[in-house]
């Protein structure tokens, strides 16, 4: 199963791509967390990429689908893959379709998690990320057993520079103007699952799976 979740940030794709590689047994994409990590191995990528991460706009297309592209050609993705944060241009939409195109295959679903403005604002302030496998928890509505300290893997949790709330603000707007615009693009191609984001993370879970399954 190829699988793409689109939405603003804050509405939940790595909370839910996490949950549903775990319960498909494929692999999570998140250009997200591969970007992090770079920038904390403080690889050439993570040197270009934090720029352009810290001010909330988006790294380049050129860079993102050369990251991408090596990526889906790992093994771990012969049976499918979740995409997390990709793509967010229709630049990068196009240039999936060309990959895919080239070698026979096809997506089966684009999740849109759909949610409001102010919810999201909410979300990113309390989000705190594990430093070691990414996980996502909020201090009210998702908190660890322990404080500071994450459940999965016992790493240490920590806030991220762009969820500061000047950078949400624009990253909200880069949102509107260069990833919203993928909403028609899949819905154009009969792909497109709009599923209501705001709930308990399990509720939206199982809206998932029905979304996925009456495909
Ligand atoms: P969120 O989950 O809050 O939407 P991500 O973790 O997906 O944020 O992305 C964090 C930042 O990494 C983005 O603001 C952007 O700078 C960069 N980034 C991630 N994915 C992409 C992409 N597909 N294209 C360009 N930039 C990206
Ligand atoms: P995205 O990857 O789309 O930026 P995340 O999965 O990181 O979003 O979630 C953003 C924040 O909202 C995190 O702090 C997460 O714990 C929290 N969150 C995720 N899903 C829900 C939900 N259904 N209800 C309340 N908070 C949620
Ligand atoms: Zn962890």
């Amino acid at each position: 199963m190829r699988l793409i979740f689109l939405g603003p940030p804050g509405a939940g794709k790595g909370t839910q791509s996490q949950m549903l590689s775990e319960s498909l047994g494929i692999p999570q994409v998140s250009t997200g967390d591969m970007l992090r990590q770079a920038v904390a191995q403080r690889t050439q990528l993570g040197e270009v990429a934090r720029g352009y991460m810290e001010s909330g706009g988006l790294v380049p297309d050129d860079i993102i689908v050369g990251i991408v592209s090596e990526r889906l050609k790992k093994n771990d993705c012969v049976k499918g893959y979740i995409l997390d944060g990709f793509p967010r241009t229709v630049v990068q939409a196009e240039k999936l379709d060309e990959a895919l195109n080239g070698s026979g295959e096809r997506l089966d679903s684009v999740i849109n998690i759909v949610i409001r403005e102010d919810e999201l604002v909410q979300r990113l302030s309390g989000r705190r990320v594990c430093g070691s496998c990414q996980r996502a928890y909020h201090i009210t509505t998702s908190p660890p057993a322990k404080e500071g300290i994450c459940d999965a893997c016992g790493g240490q949790l920590v806030t991220r520079a762009d969820d500061e709330v000047g950078t949400v603000r624009k990253r909200l707007e880069v949102y509107r103007n260069q990833t919203s615009p993928l909403i028609q693009f899949y819905a154009g191609k009969s792909l497109l699952r709009d599923v209501e984001g705001v709930g308990e993370i399990r509720e939206v879970f199982s809206r998932i799976n029905t979304a996925i399954a009456g495909k």
